[in-house]
């Protein structure tokens, strides 16, 4: 899996001897971090493809929440991507984005620096650095955004 893959190459870079290692977790609950754990959330370039006709659909206001622990040298990351679904088929189910290398690469730089902030209590005084834009020439349908429906949808 990629974001894996980058992820731990990533995460080398944190305290040696610490091991961290990152899942997928469609149940998170955005500003519910469990006791002791942290929160990142962040928007990203993706695209969409729905499975009921075949469109696609680029979006920028794509939003990945990530909830990250550092225990006994043990820390996790767990990540939910929010869905969005085709505004023209009726009923059409949620489909996960696809983000492209560059912007994962981009999220998962991010989620380092904030695992170094708040995990490890280091100041590095730097900004995120900002995903890569993809063309968009229709408006955000909040109709057909979870994250809309949650509240949390572009607040980074
Ligand atoms: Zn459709
Ligand atoms: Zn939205």
């Amino acid at each position: 899996m990629e974001w894996t893959s980058i992820f731990q190459m990533k995460a080398e870079s944190l305290k040696q001897g610490d091991s961290w290692r990152l899942e997928f977790d469609d149940s998170l609950v955005p500003d519910c971090p469990n006791p002791g754990w942290e929160q990142y959330i962040r928007n990203t370039g993706a695209r969409f493809k729905c499975t009921m006709c075949g469109r696609g659909w680029p979006s920028n206001r794509v939003m990945v929440v990530f909830h990250m622990r550092l225990s006994n040298g043990q820390g996790i990351v767990k990540v939910r991507r929010f869905r969005q679904n085709c505004k023209m088929c009726t009923e059409a189910p949620m489909e996960m984005p696809e983000i492209d290398s560059e912007n994962i690469n981009i999220l998962l730089e991010n989620l380092v620096e904030k695992i170094r902030i708040k995990c490890y209590h280091e100041d590095l005084g730097r900004g995120n650095r900002p995903f890569v834009n993809l063309e968009v020439k229709s408006p955000h349908e909040p109709a057909h955004c979870e994250a809309c429906k949650q509240g949390i949808c572009a607040r980074s």
